[in-house]
């Protein structure tokens, strides 16, 4: 398959935040394979700007050491690599100081697409934002890309939404969901409204329920002060599990349109029911192997923060209604692996005496490791042993069967970064989206708050706690492995 690269339109990108970790490991190394594969104008510039006093060239060094570090080495082409250094800059800049800014808009070009990515905490937002404003840097072309957490429950989305509207129209904000820039996600969107096959049936009548499924094998050691104050509900039930859940719930846009998509999206977090506190199950990973539990890492021998959430989610809606979608996301679990499964219900009436082999029907979305799908299919097995069934996946990862291309997937943030250039928002969510998201999370949270609920203790590398595999019993279903 030829691959088509098109480039976007010359631009100064300024990062700011261009010392941190994000910018090392994912930013600078994400427009270095874009610029690598084609797709960046050799005019266009990138920016650093942060604290650190330092001159072009230690930013070069830096950006130098992140390509050698996080780029794979099939694209270590060394002119290349210093043609892209070339277009690097720095500004020693403090987000709530005077200086720097003078510098920042003498280098800023007319006649380019002019983007700042806002890649430091929140809470230097509306200084940077006000700042870009005052010293006539950012104008109305000019685009914002904001990271995560975008508040830490609906009243500081809205004082964040409220700091950044003050300068920037909504259509000028790009609020980074990193799950919506992986291919399987947005392949999500073209399996469903690019085929006939699936639609029909995607509805509560032929569809018994979704899991989704965000599993990581990693601790919270080294962040565990940050990860204390948001939990797995915060920190990825709000957003991204949300917006995998809006993709497989929403109804078909009427065209694959910023608005039209968010739109949309919004209608099904709207949708949603209030969870009972029956339909939640909160853990936390207990020490093993050497290695230091949950209190141990948050430094808070007491905290009730959880490091694992299983929900039952309904959404009240004639599409969906019937059809639970069971989410779970924890740290220090058995294996890494994200997954969306879409159960469909058993045909209405078997008419082979085969019963063992009976399965439903499954489509595995698979995020990570190893993005594809897999729909799960009965078939005879093979063989005079007469009609016995036996369910088979028909694969399509996409590393085989898109070859080359396949297997080299851009990673999530350079395809945004690249859309942000674009001027396209559909991955990217919209203002009034987040604070709906917010506006059914915070319940939940002050829910079990009042309650003073504890999370169950679950061995590390486990499959997390047994009051999950519970949630799922008592409706006659079970989770799929975790398995990588
Ligand atoms: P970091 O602490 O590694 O880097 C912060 C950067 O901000 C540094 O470059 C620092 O110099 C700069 N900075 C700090 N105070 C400043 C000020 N007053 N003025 C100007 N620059 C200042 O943080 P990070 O991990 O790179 O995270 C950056 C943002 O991205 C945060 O909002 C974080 O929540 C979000 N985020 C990070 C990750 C990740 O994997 N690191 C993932 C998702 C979201």
């Amino acid at each position: 398959m030829v691959s088509r690269v098109i480039p976007v339109e010359p631009f100064d990108l300024v990062v700011f935040g261009g010392t941190g970790d994000l910018a090392q490991r994912k930013i600078i190394p994400g427009l270095y394979r874009r610029f690598w594969a084609g797709q960046i104008p050799a005019d266009s510039n990138i920016i650093g700007a942060a604290r650190s006093e330092l001159d072009d060239a230690g930013f070069q060094d830096l950006a130098r050491a992140a390509i050698a570090e996080f780029v794979a080495k099939d694209k270590h082409d060394k002119k290349v690599i210093e043609a892209f250094l070339a277009r690097l800059s720095y500004v020693a800049i403090d987000a709530k100081g005077k200086g720097g800014w003078d510098a920042l808009k003498a280098k800023m070009r007319d006649g380019v697409v002019k983007a700042f990515y806002f890649s430091v905490a929140p809470s230097l937002f509306g200084d940077l934002a006000e700042r870009l404003h005052a010293h006539k840097i950012a104008d109305a072309n000019s685009r914002i890309v904001v990271e995560k957490p975008f508040g830490r429950d609906l009243e500081s989305a809205r004082a964040l939404n409220a700091v950044l509207a003050k300068h920037f129209d909504e259509a000028q904000i790009y609020r980074i969901d990193h799950y919506l820039g992986k291919e399987t996600v947005q392949n999500l969107m073209a399996v469903r409204f690019a085929n006939i096959l699936f639609e029909p049936l995607w509805k509560s009548e032929y569809i018994d329920h979704v899991q989704i499924t965000v599993a990581e094998t990693v601790s919270v050691d080294g962040r565990g002060a940050y990860y204390d104050k948001s939990g797995a509900m915060r920190d990825m039930v709000q957003n991204h599990m949300m917006q995998l859940l809006c993709l497989i719930a929403m109804e078909p846009p009427y065209h694959f349109d910023p608005d039209a998509v968010r739109d949309e999206k919004l209608k099904v977090i709207r949708a949603l029911d209030p969870v009972k506190p029956e339909d939640i199950v909160r853990g936390q990973y207990l020490a093993g192997n050497e290695q230091g539990g949950y209190v141990e890492h948050s430094e808070d021998p007491t905290s009730k923060t959880e490091s694992y959430i299983a929900l039952k989610v309904n959404i009240s809606n004639w599409r969906w209604k019937g059809t639970p979608f069971y989410l779970r996301t924890g740290k220090r679990l058995r294996a890494r692996a994200s997954e969306i499964a879409i159960t469909f219900r058993e045909p209405p009436h078997s008419i082979f005496d085969d019963a063992e082999g009976w399965r439903e029907n499954v489509l595995v979305i698979r995020l990570q490791p190893n993005e594809g799908m897999n729909l799960m299919v009965m078939i005879k097995e093979p063989g005079p042993g007469g009609m016995r069934l036996t369910q088979v996946p028909l694969d399509m990862s996409f590393a085989e069967a898109l070859g080359e291309e396949g297997a080299d997937i851009p990673d999530a943030y350079e395809r945004l970064i690249m859309d942000v250039i674009r001027g396209n928002q559909t991955l990217f969510m919209r203002g009034d989206e987040v604070e709906a998201a917010w506006a059914w999370t915070d319940p939940i949270i002050q829910g079990w708050e009042k309650r003073g609920d504890k999370p169950k203790g679950y061995d590390a590398g486990s499959s997390g706690p047994e009051d999950a595999l519970m949630l799922m019993h008592r409706d006659g279903r079970r989770w799929r492995e975790i398995r990588e």
